[in-house]
């Protein structure tokens, strides 16, 4: 299965962009959606309550190998499948506290398989 890597803004239509005002591109809402290429489906996904990841350990052994993780306590990623196919997604993220025990979540990554 070849795994690729896409700008966020290509598949996350509901990202903020105004890094003027919030110190970087791709600000996400609390609700973040994921538009699937290989199906057209949309799955809501969750920054703040992390579950197990629900992908397969084969594809997400990828995913840990492509996934840039130098400042781990900065940075989160989210695990989910589509909605609608089932197939894998992974989301990295940066994590900016900007107040204390405030946080915002930039979307730096998207992981799929590639159609
Ligand atoms: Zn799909």
């Amino acid at each position: 299965m070849k795994i690729i890597q896409i700008a966020p803004e290509e598949r996350l239509p509901n990202l903020l962009q105004d890094p003027e005002r919030y110190g970087y591109p791709n600000l996400m809402v609390n609700l973040p959606r994921y538009r699937c290429p290989h199906c057209g489906g949309y799955t809501v996904f969750s920054v703040t309550e992390p579950n197990a990841s629900p992908i397969p350990k084969r594809v997400r052994a990828q995913f840990d190998a492509l996934t840039d993780r130098r400042s781990p306590y900065e940075q989160g990623v989210s695990d989910f499948l589509c909605r609608v196919c089932a197939v894998p997604v992974r989301v990295v993220y940066q994590i900016n506290e900007f107040q204390i025990a405030s946080y915002r979540y930039f979307a730096g990554a998207v992981f799929e398989t590639a159609p």
